[in-house]
């Protein structure tokens, strides 16, 4: 039997930043300063360089990123966030980790992207923020968010699958007001265990995600905030910095896979990615719809193809979060759930690898 084929090859990654990763790693032992420090700063500055944004914050994890966001936002208990039904989990526990409220709203079609129209009519004079996430890689529409919303509504985007996106122009974690992205070894910037950022053009704002992060500490043993603890380990900030390198490269080869993938599956009864104009996606996934989702999935596993579901709950199905809303509110999301199927997608997937993806998949059908 063939090879199996799996949904991320980190190992291919890993096989390009590895001289540089150990090298950086044995400066890092010597010195044991394993938090902060030269490389951690320097990682910053490259993230926010080549992001666009004046100031990235290193954190712990995607999540925190997001929270410590929403609360240098001030925003915390009687405040109410909105963000998309079809996200992963997180985006819905930072609102709640901050104290704020989850509003949900349904997705547009074929993008998968939060729906304008669904935000507007969800604002409420309790609402403080709108976090749009860029699923799948491809940028949300924060411009007419922008345009849009009620003045003093922030847009905290939930950069985490957008690493390298555009939209117009503009790169995604630096069209709102802040963003906050995940570094989870699957994104398509991935560190080697849990790391994230904050993004932000406001010097004040990354004042206080940091001073937040630091145990509310703006100098040793001083504490102005209760804060928590957040911080982005070295050791990731040395292969974060080797990736980041490589993103451009390894983003151009996703969009090649991408467009194999659209060619590949052109006569066969899938619903393709919609991307919308302007948008240049990363593909942190390459997601189709099919029929019969459940016995198409199992029919790939048993051939070896890694594919998966991203995600199969929309946030108020899960049972933390069944209090936001029942069956049959975000009726676009609830559809979407049932149907999608991601594929294997990787800067190194070979063509040949993806010949067998679409056989194994054109057999199911
Ligand atoms: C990965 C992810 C997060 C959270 O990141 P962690 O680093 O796992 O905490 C948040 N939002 C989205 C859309 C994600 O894909």
């Amino acid at each position: 039997m063939a090879a199996n084929i799996p949904l991320v090859d980190l190992a291919a990654q890993h096989a390009e930043v590895a001289a540089e990763v150990e090298e950086g790693w044995a400066q890092v032992l010597a010195r044991t300063a394993f938090v902060g420090g030269p490389a951690v700063a320097a990682f910053e500055a490259a993230y926010a360089s080549y992001s666009g944004v004046e100031h990235v914050v290193g954190v712990a994890n995607g999540t925190d990123a997001l929270e410590l966001a929403l609360r240098a936002l001030g925003i915390g208990p009687g405040d109410e966030c909105i963000l998309p039904a079809n996200t992963f989990i997180a985006t819905a526990e930072a609102v709640a980790r901050a104290g704020a409220e989850v509003v949900l709203v349904d997705c547009e079609p074929g993008t998968a992207l939060i729906d304008v129209d669904a935000t507007l009519a969800a604002v409420t004079d309790r609402t403080r923020a709108v976090l749009p996430v860029h699923l799948y890689g491809q940028v949300a529409d924060v411009a007419s968010l922008r345009d849009r919303l009620p003045a003093g509504i922030a847009i905290c985007e939930d950069a985490a699958q957008s690493q390298g996106a555009r939209r117009d122009g503009l790169q995604a974690g630096a069209i709102g007001d802040i963003a906050g992205t995940s570094f989870y070894p699957g994104k398509n910037l991935g560190a080697y265990g849990d790391a994230g950022a904050v993004l932000t053009n406001s010097a004040e704002l990354a004042d206080r995600v940091r001073l937040i992060g630091a145990h509310g500490s703006p100098r040793k043993y001083e504490h102005s905030v209760v804060g928590v603890n957040s911080r982005l380990d070295t050791l990731q900030a040395v292969v974060l910095s080797a990736k980041l390198e490589r993103l451009d490269t390894w983003n151009a080869l996703r969009r090649e896979a991408a467009a194999r993938y659209d060619t590949l599956l052109a006569d066969l009864p899938v619903t393709r990615p919609t991307v919308t104009p302007g948008n240049e996606p990363v593909w942190h996934l390459y997601v189709i719809e099919v029929d019969r989702r459940a016995e198409v999935l199992a029919a790939l596993n048993a051939d070896g193809i890694g594919a998966g579901i991203h995600y199969p709950t929309p946030v108020h199905l899960t049972e933390a979060f069944a209090t936001l809303g029942k069956a049959g509110d975000f009726p676009v999301a609830e559809a979407m759930a049932d149907r999608i199927l991601s594929l294997p997608l990787y800067p190194q997937i070979t063509e040949e690898q993806q010949l067998r993806v679409v056989e194994s998949l054109r057999k199911a059908l």
